[in-house]
């Protein structure tokens, strides 16, 4: 059960010394009590504060981790129902599924693949994460050396997926010590693949075929055997599949209803390429924390790598390029020099347009906290003097023969105040991106 706020306030210094950022230690109580701090905010609070509260500061969605090292990946821990509400923290893993009943030369060949697909979405590399080793040969044995294989071959974290325990338990002692994920392919192998991950401290994925209520069930034997990472592993008809993701997500969060509060583990089982970005796309946008899928052609991890990317793009921070000198092509001392905002999407567009032209170009990208041109004049973050002291900064005064600059045409009303300020030639640019190529080719 919960702790109302009044309990947690009990439990606390009460010395409103606002060091955990309000300032109260009720406020701090309240705020604890709805999920919007964690205990750790508070420097002073007991041992005895700690472990008595620590349930009710613990996250709504436990963090699990799957993996070993640097490649680790963390799902889960997330905090609101909707993006917008502050930000989504673990961008669900893609993971590419093998089979066991493959030759590994097939298997390796599928793992490199998963591996090598990778992306650059505005500046930022996207790909897939992990590699799923699913047990399908009437062998046990051969889950150790398929796993062997994908590890070898990709360098990810795996997934393990079986019923089978003695398959489960030789493709474990395969990959010690790499925390691959156990997976549980049927409800009747649970309590098995529950003992095997304890024993070999992974995190592991349980089933049920007693819907939501069943889910809970073997979700706190997971948990009372001693296993404390634990994933929800849910399939099915998508429509049924989405309201019961929808029902975990928001007892965890908004009824703090901790037998639920774990990441949800999908398999998208569409066979043909169209069907499965759909699939994909509709479980990443309803509450999926890790999505195994049986096909992974570039045409469906690009359209799921972009659509994650916006979603688990925190609202209050736009994706931002680093301000400085950025060069399309090999500008010498009289290429054109423009500037725009260091908002990622804008940078790329610029940037790609300029490429476009063929004409040698320096790109001066002005910080403007990551808003674009307009919107950021708008807002004041983007005026002659921030732009004045970008262009001293750059050292670019030394180095062009031409002291000429192109401003967005969005922004043409600074162009006075930004020639006087500079002593520079302000040429007025085109309003919109896709103008910049003609007007390059005749500057
Ligand atoms: Fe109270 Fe701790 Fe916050 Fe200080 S930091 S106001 S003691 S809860």
């Amino acid at each position: 059960m919960p702790l109302s706020a009044i309990e947690i306030y009990k439990q606390l210094p009460k010395t409103n010394c606002g060091k955990c950022g309000v300032p109260t230690c009720l406020a701090f109580a309240m705020a604890l009590a709805n999920l919007k701090a964690e205990l750790s905010s508070c420097p002073f609070a007991s041992e005895d504060a700690k472990s008595a509260l620590g349930a009710a500061s613990a996250p709504p969605i436990k963090l699990v981790k799957v993996g070993a090292g640097g490649t680790c990946l963390q799902i889960g821990d997330e905090k609101v129902m909707y993006r917008h509400e502050k930000t989504f923290y673990h961008p669900p893993p893609l993971a590419g599924v093998v089979e066991d009943g493959w030759s590994d030369a097939t298997i390796e060949e599928h793992a490199k693949k998963v591996c090598g697909l990778v992306f650059d979405r505005v500046g930022q590399m996207e790909g897939m994460n992990a590699v799923a080793v699913w047990h399908t040969s009437p062998d046990p044995a051969r889950m150790a050396a398929a796993a062997r294989a994908a590890q070898g071959a990709s360098g990810m974290p795996l997934v393990l997926v079986a019923a089978d325990r003695e398959a489960m338990a030789q493709a474990l002692a395969s990959v010690k010590g790499s925390r691959p994920l156990v997976v549980s392919e049927k409800p009747a192998s649970n309590a098995a693949m529950v003992a095997l991950a304890k024993e070999h401290g992974c995190p592991v994925a349980v089933c049920s075929d007693g819907g939501l209520e069943g889910l809970v069930d073997e979700a706190k034997a997971a948990k009372a055997a001693g296993v404390d990472e634990i994933v929800l592993l849910m399939r099915g008809d998508l429509g049924a599949l989405l309201n019961d993701m929808i029902m975990v997500r928001r007892l965890a969060i908004s009824k703090n209803f901790r037998e639920l509060g774990y990441p949800i583990l999908n398999v998208v089982e569409a066979k043909e390429s169209i069907d499965a970005v759909l699939e994909a796309s509709v479980l990443l946008m309803r509450y999926s924390s890790m999505l195994l899928l049986r096909h992974y052609a570039p045409e469906l991890i690009l359209p799921l790598v972009t659509l994650r990317l916006n979603i688990f793009t925190d609202p209050q921070k736009p994706i931002q390029v680093k301000p400085g000198i950025y060069q399309i092509g090999e500008p010498g001392p009289t290429s054109p020099l423009l500037f725009t905002s260091n908002f990622s999407l804008t940078y790329f567009t610029v940037a790609g347009d300029v490429a476009k032209s063929k004409v040698p170009t320096r790109i001066l990208v002005v910080d403007t906290e990551g808003l674009s041109v307009l919107t950021s004049f708008a807002a004041g973050k983007l005026e002659p003097e921030k732009v004045t002291k970008a262009l001293k900064d750059s050292g670019l005064e030394s180095l062009l023969a031409k002291k000429e600059l192109v401003i967005p045409g969005m922004v043409s009303r600074m162009s006075g105040k930004l020639a006087e300020m500079t002593g520079w030639k302000i040429i007025v640019g085109p309003r919109e991106s896709s103008g910049i190529p003609n007007f390059l080719r005749n500057l």
